[in-house]
Order: structure tokens, then sequence, then C-alpha cells
């Protein structure tokens, strides 16, 4: 037994009874719902809809895979180790059960600028098996269909139903889902406790803010500044031509494989846009994007659109997701801070905690979020470096308004 699992067994043993809510039962709820089980947590999800994955995580075929540039960034960061660990939690719950597509994601240099970035990427990633530099006509073979662009092909890389992936998740024995049941208010008295819209209190040890953009309607992760960006997708009926495609293609938009006949092609972004009905325009725009990734493709799926979906992702500023517990913004605000005070002494609202703002890539940063609440809740230290860490930290935006940039730097020592 390593050191670790010593001490997961330590503190299933004190802490057994523990337990949690979680406000939101998208990717990100599910997630730290399953993290939370995993570790001996009591769990209990409040979803306002009649399904999970209803909103932005309905849809059909979500694409898993590490946009990376080679570059030391938190953003590199994330994206390597979320890519990681997301690939791990599939295989850990069954690459069959969670009906994962493992066919593969080929990322087109179809551009000087996808160019520019390659060789800084190859040799950051030289010595390892992460992806393989494509020339078309090899990529060509692999896709079962003539694409004229060179490419980085991620061999693991593939694409999910995030429906499908939060039921899986949802099933452990220790999670209970609630489903129509909006959460209103957040108050702490000997526990915290979640004041439903149907009037009904639930209390526990910890709770999980994951409600995406609603999680600005709550004063206690006020705070956090997100934006809803609409995106559309297109699907197309595939076409004898098309059905051969093997392996999701990207550019800047992406299509799948047919699945059941129908090619997934995504996807639109528009701020500011709260119009939840399907769009021409976003159609062609779509249609635009996989003109970039293969004319012939686009050709032969122009009359093909057969339906779509609206949704709203939910972006922070710097395109990192908030992940972890919560400072108190007001008691921030009112009080007397320095930015060499010691993080131990800030005021923290100990065991609230968020897992929002995945922005485009929730099925790559949501799990590897849930991990690290659940460590920082358990104690544990995490596997994600600590610059990642506090690059995730939720009050990084509140404390840089205060003028405290360098303790959001180091909250996590
Ligand atoms: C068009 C489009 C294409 C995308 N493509 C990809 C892709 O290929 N790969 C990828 O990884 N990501 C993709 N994304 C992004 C991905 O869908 C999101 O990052 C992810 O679904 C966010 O998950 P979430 O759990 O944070 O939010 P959501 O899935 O929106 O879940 C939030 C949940 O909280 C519930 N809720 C809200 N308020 C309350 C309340 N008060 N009480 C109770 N419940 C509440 C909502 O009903 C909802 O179910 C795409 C997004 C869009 C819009």
């Amino acid at each position: 037994m390593n050191l670790i699992q010593c001490l997961i067994n330590q503190n299933h043993e004190t802490t057994a009874m523990k337990s949690a809510i979680i406000i939101g039962g998208g990717i990100a709820g599910c997630s730290s719902a399953y993290t939370l089980a995993q570790r001996g947590f009591a769990v209990t999800l409040l979803e306002r809809q009649a399904t999970l994955a209803a909103e932005a995580s309905g849809n059909p075929l979500a694409v898993l895979y590490p946009r990376l540039t080679g570059q030391n960034t938190s953003l590199e960061q994330l994206n390597l180790h979320g890519y990681l660990h997301s690939l791990k939690l599939i295989e850990s719950l069954g690459v069959k059960r969670c009906h994962y597509l493992a066919c593969g994601v080929a990322q087109l240099l179809n551009n000087q600028k996808a160019q520019a970035r390659l060789p800084a990427l190859v040799s950051a990633y030289q010595n390892t098996a992460l992806f393989k530099r494509m020339d078309a006509v090899q990529l060509s073979q692999l896709a079962d269909l003539t694409l004229q662009h060179e490419a980085i092909y991620f061999p693991q890389a593939g694409g999910i139903n995030l429906q499908a992936l939060c039921h899986v998740l949802t099933t452990h024995a220790n999670i209970q889902v609630l489903q129509h049941h909006t959460a209103l208010r957040i108050e702490r008295s000997q526990q915290w406790q979640v004041i439903s819209a149907n009037g009904m209190k639930h209390a526990a040890d910890i709770i999980v803010i994951a409600n995406a953009n609603d999680a600005t309607l709550l004063p206690q992760s006020q705070h956090i500044p997100l934006a809803a960006v609409r995106g559309q997708l297109s699907y197309l009926k595939a076409t004898p031509e098309s059905a051969h495609l093997k392996t999701i293609v990207c550019a800047d938009g992406y299509i799948t494989p047919a699945i059941d006949q129908v090619h997934y092609l995504g996807a639109s972004f528009s701020q500011q846009d709260s119009d939840a009905t399907l769009r021409t325009a976003d159609h062609e725009s779509n249609l635009q994007l996989l003109e970039d990734i293969s004319p012939g493709l686009n050709q032969a799926l122009q009359n093909k659109v057969i339906s779509g979906r609206v949704a709203w992702r939910s972006q922070t500023p710097d395109y990192l997701p908030a992940a972890g517990q919560l400072l108190d913004a007001q008691a921030l605000m009112t009080g007397k801070f320095y930015y060499n005070d010691d993080p131990a002494k800030l005021p923290w609202l100990t065991g609230l905690y968020v897992n929002i703002g995945h922005g485009s890539k929730g099925f790559l940063s949501a799990p590897l979020c849930a991990q690290v609440i659940a460590d920082h809740a358990f104690d544990l230290p995490s596997p994600a470096p600590n610059t990642l860490l506090n690059a995730l930290q939720p009050n990084r935006f509140i404390l840089r308004k205060l003028g405290l940039k360098q303790l959001a730097q180091h909250l996590i020592p």
C-alpha cells in the first residue's frame, strides 16, 4: 500500500460520515459528486432540471483533446493535466460503459499560425506518446477520407456523450440525485445549508457550487466574473462518402465521425446572446468552419443540416475555470489585508467550494477540478502543480480587484 492510499484509508476512517451537497448536475457537478462519493462522502446532488446534463453538458458528443502550445503557462498545465485526468477517469469507469468514442482527434495545421506553433510543441513533448505528427497522406489514410493538411494526431483522444457520462458518475451508491431542485440560497449554521425553491432545506459539511453561470446569483460566489457564451452545434446527415470519416478532425471548428448516420459539427460563439432558437446563419458559419477543415466534406454536406443544439458556455476572463474553496468576499472588502498576509489567516468560507467556468472544455477541465476540490476537502496533496492550483483559485479575481494580485498567486503555498 502506498503513502497516498494509507492517507486515504486513514481519512476514510475518521470522516466516513461526512456529507456534501452539490448544486448543479452538469459534468462539473456530477464529477464533483463522484469524486467525493469515492472518498466516502454521502452526497446529495441538487439539479433544477428534470434530467442531469440538460444544459451545456447536454452536448451529444463533447470532444476531449488538449489544445497544447508547448508554452509554460497555466492554461497549458490545465490542458495537459486535465486531458490525462479525464482519460484516466474514463478508463477507470470503463470505456464501453461510458460510451467513449476512442476515435482519436486530428488537430489540423491548416494555417501559418498553427504551423508557427509546431516547433515549440514538438520540442516540449518530443519524448512523449501524446501525439503523432502526420502529413496529409498519412492523415487521409487514417481518417479514411481525403484531407489536405498535415496534423497533430492525438490517438487516445475522442468524444463522449456527457449526459451518458453524468449518469454513470452518479450511479455511485453514495450519491442521491434530487431533480427539480433549484438551490436559492446558501446559509451557514452548524453545517452549511442549501434552501431550495420548493422550500426544502438540505444540510451538509461541504457544498460544491457547480451551477455554471447561475453561480453569480448566489452571494457567496457572485464575485466570480462569468460570461455566458452562446454556442450552436449543427447535426448533419451523413452521406456514403462522409460516413467513411474515422476520426474527429479539428481546426477552428470540429467534425465528428457519423454516429447513427449523424455528424456533429461545431461550434459557433456569440457573447451577450440569449437567443435559444436554432439559427440558419449559425449553421452556415459552422459549415464555413467545415470548409477550413475539408472543402470536399463541406461540399458533400452542404444541404445535410437536419438539426442542431443551442447552449451557453460559462467563461471566465482568463479562460481558466474557477475551482477551489471560497473566501468571504464581504470580509475581504471591508477588512485590511496585505499582499504578504498568511493565506491561512484569510476569511475562508471553510467547506464552501466552486467548480465552475469551464468554457469550451468542460470534459477536459471539470473532472480534474473535482479532484482538486476533493483533495482539498480531504487535506491531501494534489497531483496538480501548485502554480495550476493557484491559477484555478476562484478568489483570484476579487483579490486582483483589491490590489492583492501577489496574494492571489500564493493562496496555495
Ligand atoms: C456548442 C457547445 C459545444 C461544446 N463543445 C465541447 C466539446 O466538444 N468538448 C468539451 O469539453 N466541452 C464542450 N463544450 C463546453 C462544455 O459543454 C461545458 O464546458 C460543460 O458542459 C460545462 O459543464 P458545467 O457542469 O459547468 O455546466 P452545465 O452543464 O451547464 O451544468 C450546470 C447545471 O446546473 C444546473 N443549475 C443551474 N442553477 C441551478 C440551481 N440554482 N440549482 C440547481 N441546479 C442548477 C443547470 O440546470 C445545469 O444542469 C461545448 C459547449 C457548447 C455550448
